[in-house]
């Protein structure tokens, strides 16, 4: 399944494309279950992740383009604004166990595409004058091959239909959809009282007796990992994927949680993600995190820093593996 790395090396690589788009057409498959039209008409100004969804922003396309003509480069936080202010639809996706959100045509799983997004050219793009709008009263000219004075896909492709896909248009829609997702991974240390927030948040809405890694994993005190992650974050803090909440002291999840948590799937980011099973980036190739991993999938191999076999036990049905030298 996609973690954090997967999925904002998702965002990273098709925000490009998208943003700044008008929705032409919007297609779905019955079993989503969403009312694609809702789309129609709106305009893609950002995508965002918490955790493991992916929260693609809506506009309606004239307060998009009045944003790009009047405050770009600040266009982000005009159309933030306006969308606090007026009306947002956020389309809110879970890729699941094998979802891929692309815009590259899925040749191969072009039976299992169950959303697909129409877009226009970009807003800043001046149709049939070759000029893109670069911030208020200047253009610059454009080749016509220039991808943003072409209509673009966006294709949600789910062979084995676990995906989520929901259309936010009220904001409480989107808390319900967000309601078991705490605060996103990769905004832990931006606030200096960022710690403490989060380490109340995660021994008071854990029971003290949670084990750390399932802490790691479960997403209502902080979202974005998954069972790769939560072993390498625990043998890169040097603890024990079995120790509780309540043995182990702050300074220790001040260390797991803010240093080693943060580093690591940035690292992992960089690399485009873990290809361990059938994860791939939107270009189709494999991410190279996958030979960053210590301990996960590594049971009985020796450990790459002291050379103890590796030992693994199930915890809630998962196999975890830790190092018994290392973690402590
Ligand atoms: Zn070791």
């Amino acid at each position: 399944m996609p973690e954090w790395p997967e999925v904002a090396t998702v965002i990273e690589s098709i925000l490009p494309d998208v943003r700044e788009r008008q929705i032409l057409r919007a297609d779905a498959s019955p079993h989503l279950g969403i009312d694609a039209e809702q789309l129609r008409g709106w305009s893609i100004y950002t995508i965002r992740q918490r955790g493991k969804h992916i929260l693609v922003h809506l506009l309606r396309t004239k307060w998009l383009r009045h944003c790009i003509e009047k405050y770009s480069p600040y266009t982000d936080e005009a159309a933030e604004y306006l969308a606090r202010r007026k009306q947002r639809r956020v389309l809110a996706i879970h890729l699941m166990m094998s979802g891929v959100l692309t815009t590259a045509a899925p040749e191969r799983l072009a039976d299992h595409v169950h959303l697909r997004l129409r877009l226009g050219p970009s807003l800043r793009y001046r149709e049939g004058s070759n000029m893109l709008l670069v911030a208020p009263h200047r253009v610059a000219f454009v080749k016509d091959t220039d991808p943003r004075t072409q209509p673009q896909w966006l294709y949600f492709v789910d062979p084995r239909r676990f995906g989520k896909v929901r259309i936010c248009c009220y904001p409480s829609e989107l808390r319900s959809v967000l309601r078991n997702t705490g605060p996103d991974i990769s905004t832990l240390n931006k606030h200096a009282m960022g710690d403490v927030r989060f380490l109340r948040r995660l021994r008071t809405v854990l029971k003290q007796d949670t084990a750390v890694y399932s802490a790691l994993m479960d997403q209502r005190a902080i979202s974005g990992f998954g069972n790769i992650y939560a072993q390498e974050a625990c043998f890169a803090a040097g603890l024990l994927p079995t120790r509780t909440l309540r043995d182990c002291a702050d300074v220790w999840l001040q260390r797991l949680l803010f240093f080693e948590s943060v580093r690591l799937l940035h690292r992992a980011k960089n690399r485009q993600g873990a290809s361990v099973s059938s994860y791939r980036t939107p270009d189709g190739v494999r991410g190279g995190a996958q030979d960053l991993l210590f301990v996960y999938g590594r049971g009985g191999q020796p450990c790459s820093v002291c050379n103890t076999p590796i030992e693994k036990m199930r915890i809630k049905g998962r196999t975890v593996c830790w190092c018994p030298t290392c973690q402590k």
